[in-house]
């Protein structure tokens, strides 16, 4: 049998560098039978096994925490970050561990309300096989998000990160093969599009993150298959900064929300509205912070913005920017995309004059610019950000916590952040769902992330006589 191999670039020196052999859709095949029969087993060990094994698992990728946020560096070009997103694994294990038992505790029968004499109570079924494909940005995170939950809902996993930041794979691997209870119900597979299709033909649920157009291959692929699909994908978040902000604070948070990551954030914020009265301070303060910001080029040491990591987004970004400067925006700082060691790279930069005819107000950037408009009034504000096919997250600076909390009230999108940005980015267990084109389907955030993975099963118990079929007669006519 023929296979494919597939190359990963190193976003620093802009070689490729790395090759891995995509796994076949024959092998998924394979795989989702064994996992199915290790499934069962897995469910019916019960929850305090699955937390037992998952804590092992935690203990594991902690002795494999140095390779696996290694390779992370070195596909995503940021160390700090690499380190965090392996410890950060631990952090999920144990929340979700110490919220699993309460959430998916076996109900205590009730009678029912409609017929008394029926009492009712409700078994937790999870899928036997849940899917899960993430994308390069965040790559250990977002391939733990949805795993971590449906793992100790009972169901395996079958997980598919994104073929861009692939060289984590192999140390994570030998992390899960250390631990052979979860090696059974834990299976990731590699490749780009074909394993993503081969593994949503195998699953009975699917998690997905990335974006829109893949987003709506996936949830069409899932409704012919008919299974269920929760979708986590782009956004153009905005945030309202008003007369009555803090100034100083609005441009700290506002240039984190923006620029950290390189804004290569589903959540970062791409679309700044600033009251009018207030503009030229605003702009002010957050010229001189973008301007101090620094590239993590050459060492990768001190600096807080690393390269581009998708080779292709470094052009959408500057199509973005130069068909904006086309139309008349015109830049403040930043701008122009450098190219440093073979890498691409773009200091935090700032424009305006821009308007929503323009593809950089209105299409996913991705990248850390700061798009700035001005308004006259709240109502103009919250038209100018709900004007938008995206609805994922925004952000509202008022020191009016009454009017931030109206503004906030008014967006249309699944989380808004007040007097900071970005929040969920930090706080994952507020429940929210996508608004828009950002998403479908239940929260993964909250408790509700893990009652994503199990359906109810509801045992219906008579206690009286059934009901004969004669009490069906029609009346007979006298
Ligand atoms: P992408 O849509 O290109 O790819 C995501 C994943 O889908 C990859 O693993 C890819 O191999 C796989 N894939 C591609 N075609 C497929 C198909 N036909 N069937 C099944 N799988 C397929 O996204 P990306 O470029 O990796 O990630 C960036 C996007 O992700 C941005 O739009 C960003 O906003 C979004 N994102 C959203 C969130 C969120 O929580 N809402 C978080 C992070 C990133």
């Amino acid at each position: 049998m023929s296979t494919t191999m597939m190359q990963a670039r190193n976003p620093r020196s802009g070689e490729i560098d790395y090759q891995f052999e995509a796994t076949s859709p024959s092998a998924i095949s394979d795989l989702a039978k064994d996992m199915r029969g290790a499934q069962a087993s897995w469910n019916q060990a019960g929850l305090a096994k699955r937390i037992e094994v998952l804590q092992q698992w935690k203990s594991s990728v902690q002795k494999h925490h140095a390779e696996i946020a290694q390779a992370l560096a070195i596909d995503t070009g940021r160390d700090l970050v690499s380190n965090i997103e392996v410890q950060s694994l631990a952090g999920q294990i144990d929340r979700w561990c110490s919220m699993a038992p309460d959430l998916l505790k076996a109900s205590e029968p009730i009678n029912s309300q409609m017929v008394p004499s029926v009492s009712i109570k409700h078994d937790l079924v999870p899928y036997p096989i849940v899917g899960v494909i993430s994308p390069w940005n965040f790559p250990l995170v977002l391939s733990m998000i949805d795993t971590i939950p449906a793992l100790l809902s009972g169901a395996s996993v079958l997980l598919k990160p994104s073929e861009v930041t692939p060289r984590f794979l192999e140390p994570l691997i030998e992390s899960i093969q250390a631990v052979p209870e979860l090696a059974k119900v834990l299976k990731i597979v590699a490749g780009g599009a074909e394993t993503g299709i081969a593994l949503i033909d195998h699953s009975d649920t699917i998690c997905f993150t990335g974006s829109v157009e893949t987003g709506r291959k996936v949830g069409m692929q899932a409704a012919e298959k008919f299974i269920p699909s929760f979708l986590e994908l782009g956004g153009k978040d905005p945030a309202i900064v008003t007369k009555n902000a803090d100034l100083e604070l609005a441009a700290t948070a506002i240039l984190r929300g923006s620029v950290s990551m390189t804004g290569q954030a589903c959540q970062s914020l791409e679309r700044i509205y600033v009251d009018a009265n207030v503009a030229d301070e605003f702009l002010s303060l957050l010229q001189t912070k973008a301007e101090a910001a620094r590239l993590t080029y050459p060492t990768g040491q001190g600096g807080q913005v690393g390269p581009l990591i998708f080779a292709p987004q470094a052009q959408k970004i500057a199509d973005q920017l130069n068909a904006a400067i086309a139309q008349g925006a015109k830049l403040i700082c930043g701008g122009e995309v450098e190219h440093h060691g073979g890498g691409a790279w773009l200091a935090p930069t700032i424009i305006v004059n821009v308007d929503h005819t323009m593809d950089l107000m209105q299409e996913e950037t991705f990248g850390p610019v700061m798009p700035i408009m001005t308004f006259n009034d709240l109502d103009e504000a919250i038209h100018l950000a709900n004007d938008s096919v995206y609805g994922l997250s925004g952000a509202v600076f008022s020191k009016d916590l009454g009017e931030a909390n109206a503004i906030a009230s008014a967006m249309e999108a699944g989380a808004v952040s007040i007097n900071d940005a970005s929040l969920t980015a930090f706080v994952n267990d507020a429940e929210k769902n996508s608004f828009k084109l950002s998403g479908i389907g239940g929260s993964r955030m909250g408790a509700a992330g893990i009652q994503r993975f199990v359906r109810k099963r509801a045992i219906l118990q008579q206690s009286t006589a059934p009901t004969p079929l004669e009490a069906f007669s029609e009346i007979e006519s006298l």
